[in-house]
């Protein structure tokens, strides 16, 4: 059985707690390892050691410091196979969609490269009589990513490669549940030339997240997961002083316009709603189809491909979805399917018999497809989380508007029609950070930023992007006047541009 330390100044270390937690194979239901859960003083000393290293790193140049960035994408694609098969076996996403997974977060670093011309300030010459001004994005420091088990290379990669790129050192703190990935991840980044000390995984529960918050030597703290989480991290990281970008769950939604394709918004939901078994906090969870006839349409071509998904293992490359992360997750997913049904949801495709030949002990759960749901049941309000998509049936496109936009969640949602009117009047006026015009899952590039609003985000600066580099960094500004330029002796008045 493989035991996952922890990655320190470089180096695997072996966890000294004494605390570990199981790590599954979800496609046998096997538990194939055990990681380490970090104590406070094992979280201390990797703090330590990033601070030690970080001035350094810091003071590399920026051309030196992107350089790394891309001998490590070369690494990631020399490593794909063997990083996405690591990825399936401990997620339970097949090996096309863990690629998926590391490709968003390849990404992140390629975007990560053009540090150098990220971190250029600016200048005014001659702001005031001989006065230059000029501005500089300076490291914060050590920082730390606190990160979910549904993407386990992606978001990682989201939040190390631009808090790196910017002079940081980095401590990440990945989902316990798959901590595999991240460990390569930290390997492959030394590999690439970093110095140790700039990356260092610690593995662990909430006493290492509670010790990462507490730590005064970090500057700063990125969080993603579930939104009660992301609000406490979010709360107690700022209390400190620290700098946090917290984001939590989702529920989104999909409008089907009279005038969709109906075609094409069905594959959308087929493929937005149940693809990695719904453990997406971009998965489509709730469709929303316009008017009556809208509705019937679509029930009538939606419930016979939830009826056809072909589940399957992982490492099945003709697999729709593979199985949920944990034993605890398929319960919790299969408790909301029979709240659904006693709520009055009709549930018109039931998943929940679905056994995995072969595989019997892995957490499988078919498709599941209610219909009739309203926005006072449980199942709307809440996030599932697995392979069961709500369908809410609204009047008119008002009523379809008002769902997302009175709904506690905020991250994505998208809208299917060929009228532009609408989809132009949908865009501006909907309550949600990322918003879909026949696309799905609207997960911006890595160049734009990503984050959702309401419950779905704590924090006012979003992922990747320039919002990263802005996070990640302190702005300085400076005033500057050389003693050639001094020649009206002492100033008692503030000065001005008058
Ligand atoms: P989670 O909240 O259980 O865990 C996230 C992280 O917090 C993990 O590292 C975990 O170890 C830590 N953690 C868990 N309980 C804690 C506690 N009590 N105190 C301190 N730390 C704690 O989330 P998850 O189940 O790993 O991931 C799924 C959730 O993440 C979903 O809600 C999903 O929507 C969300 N998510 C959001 C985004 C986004 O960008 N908005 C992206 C991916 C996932």
């Amino acid at each position: 059985m493989r035991e996952i330390g922890h990655f320190i100044g470089g180096s695997r270390v072996a966890g000294r707690s004494g605390r570990f937690s199981d790590v599954y194979e979800p496609m046998t239901g096997e538990v194939t390892g055990r990681v380490a859960l970090a104590s406070k003083a094992e979280v201390r000393a990797a703090i330590e050691n990033a601070a030690e290293a970080q001035p350094k790193w810091a003071a590399t140049n920026p051309q030196r410091r992107a350089r790394v960035m891309m001998r490590f994408l070369d690494l990631m694609a020399a490593n794909n196979e063997e990083l996405a098969e690591l990825l399936a076996r401990e997620h339970g996403k097949t090996i096309p969609d863990a690629k998926g997974d590391i490709q968003r977060g390849v990404e992140v670093v390629e975007f990560a490269c053009g540090i150098p011309h990220l971190l250029k300030g600016e200048y005014t010459e001659s702001a005031g009589p001989g006065i230059d001004i000029y501005s500089l994005r300076q490291p914060l420091g050590v920082v730390a990513g606190i990160t979910p088990f549904n993407f386990p290379a992606m978001i990682p990669m989201w939040k190390f490669a631009p808090a790196i790129a910017c002079g940081n050192a980095f401590i990440l703190k990945p989902s316990e549940r798959d901590p595999g990935v991240p460990m390569r991840l930290a390997e492959l980044m030394i590999e690439a030339g970093l110095p140790a000390g700039i990356l260092n995984v610690v593995n662990g529960d909430k006493e290492a997240v509670d010790a990462i918050l507490d730590d005064d030597v970090i500057q700063a703290v990125g969080f993603v997961g579930s939104s009660d989480i992301a609000q406490y991290v979010y709360a107690r990281a700022t209390a400190t002083g620290k700098r946090a970008q917290c984001f939590g769950g989702a529920k989104n939604h999909m409008i089907i316009m009279p005038d969709a394709d109906m075609d094409q918004a069905v594959d959308a939901l087929i493929g937005a709603g149940y693809g990695s078994a719904g453990e997406r906090c971009m998965a489509v969870s709730v469709a929303v189809p316009v008017g009556h006839a809208t509705a019937d349409r679509l029930m009538d071509k939606l419930v016979p491909r939830v009826e056809s998904l072909k589940i399957g293992p992982s490492t099945d490359l003709g697999a729709d979805y593979g199985p949920l992360v944990s034993p605890q997750a398929l319960a919790r997913v299969k408790d909301y399917v029979e709240i659904g049904v006693t709520e009055g949801a009709k549930l018109v495709v039931d998943g929940r018999g679905f056994k995995m030949q072969g595989y019997e002990n892995g957490f499988y759960l078919g498709g599941c497809l209610f219909d009739d749901v309203t926005p006072d049941m449980r199942i709307y309000k809440e996030e599932i989380f697995g392979p069961v998509l709500s369908v809410v049936r609204a009047k008119d496109y008002g009523e379809a508007l008002r769902l997302p936009n009175e709904h506690e969640y905020g991250n994505g949602v998208s809208i299917y029609t060929r009228d532009g009117d609408a989809a132009r009047d949908f865009a501006a006026k909907v309550q949600v950070g990322m918003v879909g015009i026949n696309v799905p899952i609207p997960v911006p590039l890595a160049y734009y930023t990503f984050g959702g609003w309401k419950r779905s985000g704590f924090g006012d600066l979003n992922q990747h992007g320039p919002d990263s580099i802005r996070f990640y960094t302190k702005t300085k500004t400076v005033t500057s006047r050389w003693p050639s330029g001094v020649k009206e002796g002492a100033e008692f008045s503030i000065p001005t541009m008058q």
